[in-house]
């Protein structure tokens, strides 16, 4: 077999929506190297941990490499005739309504654009929607009611060239860390720059802040109408820019005028002088960005959020110039392409409107299609209640993992389940959802797919292939035009290369427009292959023979009838009943720094795994103490819908009354953590997106016989325990397990934990009940496992190392039983810096001996000096100035 001959090639991150330009090194052996791509304007050579472990996410590890049906592989024929015979039949029997696609803002521009196609051209149903409604549905509607077009108006450097930067329902560090990094470095040259903090948690992101305000769960509309109204009452408005270039913004303040300062404080759980404070600087700062993301749009008032957002940038003028605007950041990496494309249900193509019968008419026109959706399909939530109702009969999951990621995501497993006939392609086949098709179709990954994405600030940019695709692997506009082909469309979807979609796209985006719709790259109308291999990042719009546009709305004029910015009235609404009877408190689901939506990917990696090794529940002292909660303990935490199992981390971080949760946790990974079982169905009746957060929940003690934490070279096949979370490490696997009630034979449980027939010594004290077990085959160490009546507090990353330690006899095997280091050995402690592993120990060990800055800690330990995800748990260090200890400083690195 040839190696292939080294190469680099660009190509850009997959993971978020502020889309970093990678540099992928494939060496003469085969290995993969990636670095930030110093020309990109996104990153500028930066990557955050996520994008920096790329290279051990692309292994062929549990990838699916044929087609199978009903679990049996099969060639690509057999599947595709299956898969365009069965949806062709649906459609005959029950209409195109019977059938759906549920699509991924993981997509490429050009899988989503000819998905859209095949959905609402040619089959002529909506029923295409995307996980990116879960996302931000909420903010593509507020732009498109106050704009006219779903537009962002500004961009990336706008956050270098801020005087204040207002950060909303946004963990920036942990979730967009490569633009945290960017502000962070802003305001290190400019110390004067102004940071808000508006989070019912003080997050990693509050390192920055100068102000962090703590806001209710969903008091952010109260907040921005106040704001409007301290606005008006203090003459800071632009009135110029009102009167000429918006329209209805008496009625906006007439609904604003409806709060006043008691009110608002009521609502927001912010004092009256934290508020004023925070309006007077709003009001005194011409370069503002107010950045918004998850924790404004997954809310059932996300649009009315973003309007009270972007009406108080209306009402002072602070749009379309350098250094402000409303900015919204996407979570998906193609959030936008998607939107580009139409691929939602209630979009067309190329930023035309489903209910305008012209839209409708000219794009069916150019497509020469046989039909068109004549209305708004069924959106993410409604398509599986379709499911489960039996209106949808045929369903297509492509590229995500509903039965994870959707709110009651129980239901959206029966509702599957019931489903007639149910496709999934993806590149594995280990996801909750896939073991649920009947048909499953492997599409091509990350370093094989070849087209472009879009990011957060309209940048479209190409995503290379540089790996050969394995098996019988295809990429997904392939997969999507082959099935559409087989449906009798051939003469429409017969493409050779993703340089030919995009092509089309782009033309699509010009077609019969003069400039009424902002999304036009008609410049690469005719774009050729070698040019699409070539091409460099642009800002859309680039219209045929213009420059990119960096800023929307520098001229005053909108997408609306009038041309003018439209205010929305945003009526303050009672807030939900968060306090509903037995669930006292209010829970909140997010991210962590190192895992990316259900860790299908980053669960691969034991560089991203060291961080958080297992699902957990944040929970502030007050209400641990309320319901007997100790650190590190378990707990169960349960709606009205159903419960979870998680450890508890103890931090005056999280709000009192509140609790966070991260939604990453799937069946593969821990026993029962899927946190969207928890998460009713509650949409924003405008966008659509569920809300998944401000869930009213409870929380209780979990008392196990026995918890226990193992390192094990093999992946266990089964884990007999109530309470499991498994996670890649160093040399193997870590385990943390609870059990309900004590196993009758503990060397029996252990033997099949560890896999094999191993060599076994073990270890047990009678007094504390602790019992200890290494396990040796053939003097090589395939397993340790710690038991105890608590949780076990062996420090994590010793443990792990004895994996890969060679077995020196009898002394050696001593010390592993003893369960700590000896004493030539230092506990490194939980691994705060993924990209240089170091461990939270070794942090403190630097702050004792005088390191008083990140910068310091970084010469001592290399620690924050890569991708700088980890600063503000390095900050947080130095600050507490202590040595963590015990269980829950070996299982969280930060707090
Ligand atoms: Fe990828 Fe991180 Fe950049 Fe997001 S910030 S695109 S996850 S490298």
């Amino acid at each position: 077999m040839d190696m292939p001959s080294p190469r680099s090639i660009k190509t850009t991150c997959p993971y978020c929506g502020v889309g970093c330009g990678v540099i992928a090194e494939v060496q003469a052996g085969g290995d993969v190297r990636v670095r930030g791509d110093p020309d990109h304007p996104a990153n500028f050579g930066r990557l955050c941990s996520k994008g920096s472990s790329l290279a051990e996410t692309i292994g062929l590890e549990d990838r699916l490499l044929s087609p199978r049906v009903h679990g049996a592989p099969t060639d690509w024929n057999k599947a595709l005739d299956l898969v365009a015979g069965k949806f062709g039949q649906t459609i005959r029997e029950h209409g195109p309504d019977s059938v759906a696609f549920y699509v991924s803002g993981q997509f490429l521009t050009e899988d989503y654009y000819v998905a859209n196609k095949l959905m609402k051209g040619f089959i002529g149903s909506a029923n295409i929607d995307s996980n990116s409604r879960l996302c931000m549905a909420s903010s593509v509607a507020g732009h498109r009611r106050a704009f006219g077009s779903d537009t962002v108006p500004g961009c990336y450097e706008d956050l270098d060239l801020a005087d204040l930067v207002v950060l909303v329902g946004s963990n920036l560090a942990w979730c967009h860390p490569v633009l945290y990094q960017r502000i962070a470095a802003a305001k290190e040259r400019r110390p004067t720059m102004k940071v808000v903090l508006i989070d019912p948690r003080r997050t990693a992101t509050a390192d920055i802040a100068d102000m962090h305000l703590a806001i209710k769960p969903d008091g952010d509309v109260p907040l921005f109408v106040g704001l409007l109204r301290f606005l008006a009452r203090n003459r800071k408005l632009n009135k110029t820019y009102i009167r000429t270039r918006t329209s209805g913004f008496t009625e906006a303040l007439g609904a604003a005028d409806a709060i006043d300062l008691y009110a608002l404080v009521r609502l927001t759980g912010i004092s009256a002088t934290d508020l004023e404070r925070f309006f007077e600087l709003f009001a005194a700062t011409e370069r503002t960005v107010t950045v918004y993301s998850q924790g404004v749009n997954q809310s059932t008032t996300g649009t009315d959020k973003v309007n009270a957002i972007i009406n108080c940038h209306l009402a002072t003028g602070l749009i379309g110039r350098p250094g402000m605007g409303p900015f919204s950041v996407t979570g998906q990496p193609n959030a936008m392409g998607g939107r580009e494309v139409g691929g939602l249900a209630n979009m067309l193509a190329a930023h035309m409107a489903i209910e305008s019968a012209p839209d409708r008419e000219r794009v069916q026109r150019f497509w020469r299609s046989p039909r068109i959706a004549e209305k708004t399909g069924l959106k993410a939530v409604d398509m599986f209640r379709g499911v489960a109702d039996g209106r949808i009969k045929a369903l297509w999951i492509m590229a995500t993992n509903p039965v994870v990621s959707m709110p009651e995501a129980e239901n959206v497993a029966a509702a599957i389940r019931t489903c007639p006939f149910v496709v999934v392609s993806d590149i594995t086949a280990a996801t909750d959802t896939a073991r649920l098709a009947h048909v499953l179709l492997p599409a091509a990954a990350w370093g094989e797919k070849s087209g472009t994405v879009t990011n957060s600030e309209r940048c479209i940019s190409r995503q290379r292939s540089f790996l050969q695709t394995p098996g019988d692997a295809r990429p997904d506009w392939w997969i999507i035009s082959q099935v559409a082909c087989r449906m009798g469309h051939g003469a429409a979807f017969s493409y050779n290369d993703p340089a030919e979609i995009f092509a089309e796209h782009a033309a699509l985006s010009a077609f019969e427009n003069i400039g009424q719709r902002d999304f036009n790259i008609g410049s690469c109308a005719a774009i050729n292959y070698e040019q699409y291999e070539d091409l460099a990042p642009f800002q859309w719009p680039r219209p045929a023979n213009r420059q990119s546009v960096a800023r929307m709305f520098n001229d005053g004029r909108f997408h609306t009838l009038s041309g003018k910015a439209s205010f929305v009235p945003v009526q303050v609404a009672a807030p939900a009943a968060t306090n509903a009877m037995g669930f006292p408190l209010t829970l909140n689901t997010g991210r962590v720094r190192d895992h990316w939506h259900t860790m299908t990917r980053t669960g691969k990696s034991q560089r991203l795994s060291q961080h958080y090794g297992e699902p957990f529940i944040e929970i502030h002292p007050e209400d641990a103490a309320r319901f007997h909660i100790g650190d590190a303990e378990l707990v169960r935490v349960s709606t009205g819908l159903g419960a979870i199992l998680v450890r508890a981390l103890i931090t005056p971080r999280q709000q009192l009354g509140s609790i966070f949760v991260p939604m990453h946790w799937n069946d593969m990974f821990a026993s029962r953590a899927r946190v969207d079982v928890l998460v009713p169905s509650l949409t924003d009746p405008v966008s659509g997106q569920p809300a998944l957060k401000n869930i009213p929940a409870r929380v209780e003690r979990f008392t196990a016989a026995t918890y226990g934490f193992a390192v094990l070279r093999r992946k266990p096949s089964k884990i007999d325990a109530t309470y499991w979370a498994l996670a890649k490490c160093h040399g193997g696997w870590r385990v943390e397990l609870a059990l309900a009630a004590n196993p009758e034979d503990l060397s029996e449980f252990v033997l099949a934990l560890v896999g094999g027939t191993a060599d076994v010594i073990a270890y047990h004290d009678r007094q504390s009940g602790h019992t200890r077990f290494a396990c040796y085959e053939d003097g090589i160490p395939t397993g340790v496992v710690f038991l105890a009546p608590q949780p076990v507090a062996v420090s994590r990353e010793w443990a792990i190392s004895q994996l890969t330690h060679p077995d020196c006899g009898s002394r050696k095997r001593s010390t592993v039983l003893a369960g700590r280091p000896g004493s030539s050995a230092a506990d490194r402690g939980a691994t705060v810096c993924a990209c240089f592993a170091v461990g939270a120990n070794e942090i403190a060990a630097a702050v004792a001996s005088g390191c008083s800055t990140v910068a310091a800690v970084g010469t001592a330990t290399q620690a924050g000096t890569n991708c700088g995800s980890c600063r503000p748990e390095i900050r947080n260090i130095i600050e507490r100035a202590e040595r963590p200890t015990g269980p829950q400083a070996a299982l969280v690195a930060s707090s």
